[in-house]
């Protein structure tokens, strides 16, 4: 576990300070609104302890990929109205990062207050990690808290450069994130089990090769255990399957076995022959029996039972992936059943169990289950590198 300060470390008062804290604001929109903002709820316990403690709070965020240049579409005015309603409290909207129009906004909030920086990704200091940048900002603070982990995968002005300029502070939500990866993979209590699902084998590579050292279970499911099975001669008719990495897949497997970690490939599949809700062609069947013109959309339920059996025998889970196309009705029914197996594990004392990805979290939402994992990470990319097990710059500029 690396070592860091948190906000324990700060005085009770900070009148007349300010904290430049670093959130997640890059929300999933729908129209002019967020669908999810499960993200702010994650920083809600810093942001108000530290205006309850009396600083003024300027949130620094990025939202969505502007390339260095200003997009009235991507400002993060956009999310202010959410971020409100979160908070439960009027948040003043600062549209630059740094300079005087931040000055002259200090001049206006008040102790407690918080104001919303723009997107930091407008300025192309930002992903440059440029120290004049960074510096710039810093300059109006007193205080950096991080506490976007969700960013930390990435060396960029407001997640790593400002941490080696300001006292640097990991906020509550980073806190709970570092200490609940540590008791998943870190140092977790075995026998752990690993749920990899998703979509492609491609984008998950390096976190299967990390894993297989790691857990006693690793369990295959989504797009990803179709390139698998394929890899084991099974004809997956027009699965998505990445055929070019079934050598790929192979010697993960090889891997897994000289490292003494089981791997758990679907016996039974749910497949169509189009991609749409219900379509007429749904049927279940046994790996070996799926048709040319089919493909496989989630695992079966068979499968899941086996699943939840291995579970049954863990400690420790890790999740990332939903193991079917779960955003179109049935393909979901393997995700959420997993889901409720592993939330009543979790909600009995026999599990730990941490789950991350984008995706994922939807499907964890979706299966109503998000409140009983012991701990839900809305790190996309940052969780996935974890899983890699690589160190993240952003958490190791605040160990420095
Ligand atoms: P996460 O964001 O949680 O890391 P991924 O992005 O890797 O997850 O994968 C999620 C996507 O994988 C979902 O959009 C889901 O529809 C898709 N998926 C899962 N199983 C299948 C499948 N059998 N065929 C096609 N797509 C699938
Ligand atoms: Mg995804």
């Amino acid at each position: 576990m690396p070592n860091f300060k948190t906000l324990d470390d700060l005085p009770a008062d900070l009148s007349g300070k300010v904290a430049l804290v670093r959130v997640d604001l890059n929300l999933p929109m729908n129209g002019g609104s967020a669908s999810d903002v499960t993200r702010v709820e994650a920083s809600k316990p810093t942001i108000l302890e530290l205006a309850e403690k009396g600083a003024k709070v300027l949130l620094l965020a990025h939202f969505g990929r502007p390339g260095g240049a200003r997009s009235s579409v991507l400002s993060t005015s956009m999310v202010q109205g959410d971020v409100e309603e979160v908070l439960g409290k009027e948040i003043m909207f600062v549209p630059e990062v740094a300079g005087p129009v931040v000055e002259q906004s200090l001049g206006i909030l008040r102790d407690g207050d918080i104001g919303l920086l723009d997107n930091v990704r407008f300025w192309p200091g930002e992903e440059a990690n440029d120290a004049d940048f960074a510096a710039s900002i810093a300059a109006h603070g007193d205080i950096y808290v991080n506490d976007a982990f969700s960013a930390a995968h990435r060396a960029h002005a407001t997640t790593e450069g400002i941490a080696r300029i300001l006292p640097a502070y990991a906020g509550r939500a980073m806190e709970r994130e570092l200490s609940a990866l540590d008791a998943a993979l870190g140092n977790p209590e075995a026998p752990v089990a690993a749920v990899v699902g998703g979509a492609k084998v491609s984008t998950k590579l390096a976190v299967l090769k990390n894993l297989v050292g790691k857990v006693q279970h690793l369990i295959i499911g989504g797009g990803m255990a179709n390139t698998f099975l394929a890899a084991r001669g099974v004809d997956v008719g027009k699965s998505l399957c990445e055929h070019d990495l079934t050598d790929t897949a192979n010697q993960i497997m090889d891997e897994a076995d000289h490292a003494g970690c089981t791997v758990h490939l679907p016996y039974d599949v749910v497949v169509a022959k189009e991609f749409a809700a219900t379509p007429a062609s749904l049927r279940t069947c046994n790996v070996h029996e799926v048709a040319s013109d089919e493909m496989i959309l989630d695992i079966g339920p068979q499968a899941v039972e086996a699943l939840a059996d291995v579970l049954k025998t863990c400690r420790t889970l890790v999740l990332n992936g939903p193991l079917g196309a779960f955003e179109t009705t049935p393909f979901d029914e393997a995700t959420v059943a997993l889901a409720k197996t592993a939330a009543a594990l979790t909600q009995d004392g026999s599990l730990t169990s941490v789950a991350g990805g984008g995706d994922t979290v939807a499907a964890l939402n979706h299966a109503k289950v998000a409140g009983d994992f012991t701990y839900i990470s809305t790190a996309g990319g940052a969780f996935l590198e974890w899983m890699e097990g690589k160190e993240l710059p952003g958490v190791a500029a605040l160990s420095a």
